[in-house]
């Protein structure tokens, strides 16, 4: 299988010209098609010559991805389902906001976190994501502003589709900085959050590795007895670790951290949760923001339902009064399988 050209940064796309007897300037040639032109075959790329095109297309393919099924929502919401080169199959989302366009990328195939209220943990990971499959994912919905003409831009990506990015860290930093590329898609660090459940590890080298990208961490729960009872990875890494991993990223980054908190009816939506979270939080209280989540329904975790309106607006007035910044997250495409993971697993359900 050739390796998608999405998956090379462009100091590596010069160096395999310069390795392949080609001129530095060829690789900037190239790199243009790819992401101000955006061209899908070589074979486009006039200003090369046919023997430079063919061996591009000998060694590398631009997309690796396949599109199956795209469900476009009431209130603008276009879901994508990709297929992989080895028939696998992922998700991706583009959210309309106020602020702009907002891609949720897909990191892995399935997700061996195994959270109890996730879609996309039933299936367990098959593998991880190239750079380039997820760059593809960027370029794929790019795509499909470019062609209606609507003149609109991927602007802000949330890395919180299917699979824990921190498990895939190698290929998800890569293709962040390939899409941050200034002279490539130059989506900016900040327009960017990476969302994972607690790798410990992992946010230490994230708060270190200078990009200036987002933290978002999928909290759920104040106490780790309730934690461990709807995410397993807090028996590896409970609290306290995180906690002290948190500390350590505000320490080197004096950057915002946002805190997800998915409202499950009965189950940590109480006001006595609220109280706990916010001493939880109380010392980071500046730079920590709490995003309450309402709860997507999976069929198959039916023992979870969403918090009522009026548990979550309790849930957060608590926390304001104790002096947490928290918003309540708006919904997107409620109407087309909307929570990470649901379009695939409705999709093979129907196949099977
Ligand atoms: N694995 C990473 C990123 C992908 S999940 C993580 O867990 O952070 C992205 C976010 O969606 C997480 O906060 C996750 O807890 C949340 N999520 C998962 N299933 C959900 C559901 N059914 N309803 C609402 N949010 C959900
Ligand atoms: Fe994996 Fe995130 Fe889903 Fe947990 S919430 S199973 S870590 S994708």
């Amino acid at each position: 299988m050739k390796p998608s050209i999405y998956g090379l940064e462009k100091a590596e796309l010069i160096a395999w010209f310069e390795a392949n007897g080609e001129k530095k300037f060829r690789a900037t040639q190239v790199w243009e098609w790819l992401y101000e032109k955006r061209v899908m075959t070589f074979a486009e790329m006039t200003n090369l010559s046919k023997a430079l095109i063919a061996k591009l297309e000998e060694n590398f393919e631009i997309c690796p991805l396949n599109q199956i099924v795209v469900q476009e929502s009431s209130d603008g919401t276009v879901k994508y389902l990709f297929e992989l080169p080895d028939k696998h199959m992922i998700e991706t989302v583009l959210m309309r906001q106020d602020y702009g366009m907002s891609v949720c990328v897909t990191t892995q195939v399935g997700c061996n976190i195994g959270c109890t209220f996730c879609a996309s943990g039933l299936l367990k990971k098959q593998r991880d994501l190239t750079a380039g499959e997820i760059m593809a994912q960027i370029m794929l919905v790019q795509h499909y502003f470019d062609e209606r003409d609507l003149g609109e831009r991927v602007s802000h990506i949330v890395v919180m589709g299917i699979g824990e990015p921190f498990d895939n860290y190698d290929n998800v930093t890569k293709f962040l900085r390939i899409v941050n590329d200034p002279k490539g898609m130059a989506i900016g660090a900040r327009h960017i959050t990476v969302s994972t459940s607690g790798i410990v590890p992992k946010i230490k080298e994230f708060a270190d590795n200078g990009l200036q990208v987002n933290l978002a961490i999928s909290l759920h729960a104040p106490n780790d007895e309730l934690r461990t009872s709807i995410m397993r990875i807090n028996r590896s890494f409970p609290l306290a670790k995180l906690m002290d991993a948190v500390d350590f990223y505000l320490e080197k980054t004096n950057r915002r951290i946002t805190f997800e908190y998915i409202m499950l009816a009965g189950v940590n939506d109480r006001v006595h949760h609220a109280q706990e979270l916010a001493n939880l939080l109380k010392d980071k209280k500046k730079l920590a923001y709490v995003n309450l989540i309402p709860y997507n329904p999976v069929s198959e975790h039916d023992q979870y339902s969403r918090s009522s309106k009026d548990d979550v607006l309790r849930f957060y007035d608590t926390l304001k009064k104790n002096g947490v910044n928290c918003v309540i997250r708006k919904e997107h495409g409620t109407d087309i399988d909307a929570a990470c993971g649901q379009l695939r697993s409705k999709q093979m359900k129907k196949r099977s």
